[in-house]
């Protein structure tokens, strides 16, 4: 079994039971264990160009499953669940039903065509460092560091809902 921690975003329509729903779908996949849950966080969305004040808020947050899958097999998971819930794909960055990103999968550094773990921007962004260090205070980011400094350092604003 390998920890791993997938951070979602919803920033369109009932945010809050979409993101129960994608919980649900991740615990009853074969082979994935959720494992932790996180408090959900508010963050303004983020464009290619900046913070956009003007396009609905995210509600964010953290999993963490314990699994058996491999990590593509696991991003097969979480973007088969971003599907169901039809997220919108036309603008990069743009809004969304539903984002699930897997942040870190055990210690793995990877770098292919479909995945990077851990997860590029991850390292700079409280909207994931902040649910994350709810429930797991003494985790690190491979490569990076423990995420208790990381978010000290993150200046994106998130409020704990
Ligand atoms: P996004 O639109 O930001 O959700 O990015 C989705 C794309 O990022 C997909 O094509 C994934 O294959 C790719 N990707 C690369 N690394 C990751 C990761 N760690 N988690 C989720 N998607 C990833």
């Amino acid at each position: 079994m390998t920890r791993a921690v997938i951070a979602y975003g919803a920033n369109l329509g009932d945010r809050e039971a979409t993101i129960d729903a994608a919980a649900h779908e991740l615990a009853e996949t074969d082979g994935v264990e959720l494992v932790g849950v996180s408090p959900v966080y508010e963050s303004a969305a983020i464009k290619l160009d900046g913070v956009d004040h003007d396009a609905p808020g995210y509600l964010n947050g953290v999993l963490l499953v314990e699994t058996t899958l491999q990590p593509h097999a696991l991003l097969d998971v979480l973007q088969r669940i971003e599907h169901a819930h039809g997220r919108v794909r036309e603008e990069r960055w743009g809004d969304r039903t539903l984002d699930l990103d897997l942040i870190a999968y055990g210690d793995l550094e990877l770098h292919d065509e479909r995945l990077e773990l851990p997860h590029p921007r991850a390292w700079q962004r409280a909207f994931v460092l902040a649910p994350w260090h709810d429930v797991e205070p003494e985790a690190s980011l491979p490569g990076r560091g423990p995420i208790a400094a990381l978010l000290a350092e993150a200046s994106d604003e998130v409020r704990r809902r």
